[in-house]
């Protein structure tokens, strides 16, 4: 289901043909020759990052249902007869950003048990076992959504327990999602038995299939938290159901030496002896990677999701994103859970993907701007392998994006756009976002749900995690 580059470039054309020809019902030539469009943007410095890294000052987009119609200079506004106008005034238009790994419900636990050794068993596990419910995942989601969509994501990718409800969620905000419901080889908060999550997968994927912003999917934990049997039944079941398969994969030493030790092979080989290592995974952190495991990733064309703020406060390492991008690998930014990242902020760790690459080479040159921003957008989509409709703005492609203040006192003044995103900009500056063609945040305001009603009610809920915490 993964990789059809020239078909889905293909694929673009002929929407964005349809859409120009208004062939396609959705839309119709207004009086006067003017084609219809729901939302015309204008004024615009438009980042498209697209395959020649247009940015078009003084530009336009023009945005008909779900989908983009045009994108172009000033003369788009006037071919258009648009329902509503946006004059963003000068300010940024880009693709809305990708997530490409999340645990969004875990805003419920943001802050419990920070700087503590063996974290995830000695504590994550147990505080999950004792707290986690689909009522409260649902709370922690939306928190995570807002906050997502508030920084200028657009899309979130997700592994977790009860992802029915982190669907609900994403829904209820807006905002397009991957998620992935967590396989693992111990009982867990939906599932009273070892491998419960492949039974609940089954059912939540069929209520999903066809959703136009949930795409589920198969998240086996990773590779030492499930036995070899399950992978594989993993790997049977993501070819049978045709869903992506979202892992944590070599990231840490311990999981290293574990493979090593049982099987004589890398975490990456590993995986593709069980048959999972194919281009429907999306495999999140891939820090202890070598140039053979680098080359095999790229043969089965795997999608990376690079964490690097979560894994630098983990003191766990700094993934080879560098030489995997050399390779040609599908490289996307994601935050990890609110527990291991703290926030869900992309905006905010664009600037320290490209420092913290820099510094460990000790070299100024490496990990420019621009690549923080293309793996942010449509490596990002590319490494989920939705890039045939999201990561760049190009006419035919689903209108996700969002818009950025030029006129913050921290964003004047502009050189280049790319170093203003990446070095400059914060997650404050981004004032309106666009989902699937509608407005989700416009200056700053969430339009599809209740903030305050979100806070209260995680704010209730994680009163009663403090005082299950405190008995660990
Ligand atoms: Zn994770």
């Amino acid at each position: 289901m993964r990789r059809r580059r020239t078909a889905a470039a293909t694929l673009v054309a002929i929407l964005a043909a349809a859409t120009l020809g208004c062939t396609d019902g959705d839309r119709s030539v207004a009086a006067g020759g003017a084609e219809s469009a729901d939302l015309v943007i204008t004024n615009a410095t438009v980042v498209t990052m697209d395959a020649d890294f247009r940015v078009i000052e003084g530009g336009a987009i023009a945005i008909a249902g779900s989908r983009i119609a045009a994108v172009g200079g000033a003369e788009v506004a006037t071919r258009y007869a648009a329902k509503e106008t946006i004059d963003a005034g000068g300010d940024i238009v880009m693709p809305g950003m990708v997530n490409t790994h999340t645990h969004a419900s875990m805003t419920m636990f943001r802050g419990l048990g920070d700087d503590i050794p063996d974290r995830l068993r000695r504590f994550i596990f147990p505080l999950e076992a004792m707290v986690v419910d689909a009522d409260n995942v649902y709370k922690g989601a939306l928190l995570g959504a807002v906050e997502m969509v508030l920084s200028g994501a657009t899309t979130f990718v997700d592994m977790y327990y009860f992802e029915d409800a982190v669907a609900r969620a994403a829904k209820a905000v807006g905002m397009r999602a991957v998620v992935g419901e967590t396989v693992i080889g111990f009982p867990a908060p939906d599932a009273d038995e070892a491998y419960g999550g492949l039974a609940y997968a089954r059912r939540f994927i069929a209520e999903w299939a066809d959703d136009e912003l949930v795409t589920p999917a198969l998240a086996p934990h990773a590779p030492y938290t499930l036995d070899k049997e399950h992978l594989e039944e993993v790997a049977v079941a993501a070819r049978e159901l045709d869903v992506p398969v979202l892992v944590h994969l070599s990231e840490t030493q311990a999981e290293i030496d574990k493979i090593d030790e049982e099987f004589g092979m890398s975490p990456v080989e590993y995986l593709d002896s069980v048959g999972l290592l194919d281009d429907r995974l999306v495999a999140a952190h891939c820090i202890f990677v070598d140039a053979d495991d680098i080359e095999l990733l790229r043969e089965r064309r795997v999608g990376v999701s690079h964490n690097i703020v979560s894994n630098v406060k983990a003191g766990k390492g700094i993934a080879p994103v560098l030489e995997m991008l050399a390779a040609g690998l599908d490289v996307g930014l994601g935050t990890d859970g609110p527990m291991s990242g703290n926030t869900l902020d992309l905006m905010g760790l664009l600037g320290y993907t490209a420092k913290l690459h820099k510094l460990a080479k000790l070299d100024r040159r490496v990990m420019p701007a621009r690549d923080v921003v293309m793996m942010a957008t449509i490596g990002g989509a590319r490494a989920i392998d939705m890039d045939d409709r999201i990561g760049s703005l190009e006419a035919g492609k689903l209108a996700d994006l969002v818009i950025v203040d030029k006129d913050s006192v921290n964003m004047i003044p502009m050189y280049d756009v790319y170093a203003a995103l990446a070095y400059a900009a914060s997650s404050h500056d981004v004032r309106t976002v666009i989902i699937h063609g509608r407005q989700v945040m416009r200056d700053r305001r969430m339009l599809t749900v209740d903030v305050e009603q979100i806070k209260r009610d995680v704010r209730v809920l994680t009163d009663r995690i403090a005082e299950e915490a405190a008995k660990l």
